[in-house]
């Protein structure tokens, strides 16, 4: 599919993309959970360039440029404002070199702005010039598409939206719906996808907040609202009915977290292993979603599985378990008997 746009390949199957940068650069070290700014685009470039071959290695068709949350209200919170354009362009280099490398798709990114209030024009027109400045700059560095990601309010979703089709690119919007499933603005998902496909996006759908479960049964409804293609995109922790978002989760077996909220940093304990990941992926497949993916808490293992549940073989599935050659849970008849016998012992 290399040389093929966004709107080819989904034309020709589904399309997979990793998100979840903020979550595994500040695992990895290099990045402060909180204000959860992309700084190792600066500070420790290789880092994420890493993590690009990484997710690309393990089967995403997407490189996203590290700009989640590289935005002007971000930047000035951190006091590193007068190196937003630095920012921007250095990420934006990043992720096209490894998207050229590898023959994938090279995403811009844009997010929620934080600053946006549907009450206040003065607010609206400073979102509408932060999407501009960092469309502008996707725009000149060449990307195939933008996403446009994580939006509460739908106004503010068809803010970003309208700054990507002036750019004459193509436009992935998903929104983040939390405890109640509506927007902070009070659209169902369904409705609020529905205008932003009218609006001109090329896909339309929900990230992060939600893990599969309580995110699948909202995509069934905008799958069957839209008729442009729908994107899945759920951090990979085990939400539920009363606990719906990732925030709402709470850690029974833990008494040592520093407030009862284990939001952001310790979510470990409730992460989806790859089988879950996987049944996602099918799951969200057949409910009729084409642009499936991963967003906060993603690694790795969880695109693998996504992408082999879809029946691709990337590159790391070289080394997908087989553990018919363990030493004790193994069937290879030269392994030791004596170790199979003592596997119950473990
Ligand atoms: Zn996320």
């Amino acid at each position: 599919m290399a040389g093929k746009g966004l709107r080819e390949r989904l034309a020709a199957g589904p399309v997979i993309c990793a998100e979840g940068y903020l979550f595994e650069i500040e695992r990895r070290g290099y990045l402060q959970a909180g204000a959860f700014v992309p700084e190792a685009v600066l500070d420790h470039p290789e880092v994420v360039e890493q993590l690009h071959r990484d997710f690309v290695h393990a089967g995403s068709d997407v490189v996203e440029a590290f700009t989640y949350y590289a935005h002007r209200e971000k930047l000035r919170l951190i006091g590193r404002e007068a190196q937003l354009e630095d920012m921007n362009r250095q990420a934006l280099r990043i992720g096209k070199r490894v998207a050229d490398e590898s023959g994938t798709l090279f995403a811009g990114d844009i997010c929620n702005t934080n600053v946006y209030d549907p009450a206040d024009a003065a607010s609206q027109r400073a979102t509408r010039a932060m999407f501009e400045e960092q469309v502008g700059w996707a725009a000149e560095a060449g990307v195939d598409f933008i996403v446009a990601e994580t939006f509460s309010h739908a106004a503010e979703a068809k803010m970003a939206l309208e700054a990507i089709k002036s750019a004459k690119l193509p436009a992935v919007v998903t929104m983040a719906i939390h405890r109640a499933p509506v927007t902070r603005d009070g659209m169902t998902p369904e409705d609020c996808c529905k205008m932003l496909a009218d609006a001109g996006a090329d896909v339309v759908g929900l990230n992060c907040i939600r893990g599969p479960r309580t995110m699948l049964p909202l995509i069934e409804r905008i799958v069957a609202a839209v008729g442009v293609p729908v994107a899945a995109l759920p951090v990979p922790y085990r939400t539920s009915e009363k606990e719906p978002t990732f925030q709402s989760l709470r850690d029974p077996n833990c008494d040592c977290l520093p407030s009862e909220m284990p939001f952001p940093v310790a979510l470990d304990p409730m992460t989806c292993n790859r089988f879950e990941m996987a049944e996602f992926a099918k799951a969200a497949y057949a409910l009729g979603a084409r642009y499936l993916g991963v967003c906060c808490g993603a690694m790795p293992h969880h695109i693998r599985s996504v992408a082999e549940a879809l029946g691709r073989k990337p590159p790391a599935s070289r080394y997908s378990a087989d553990m018919s050659k363990h030493a004790f849970f193994g069937t290879d008849r030269t392994l030791k008997p004596k170790n199979q016998a003592y596997s119950r012992e473990l």
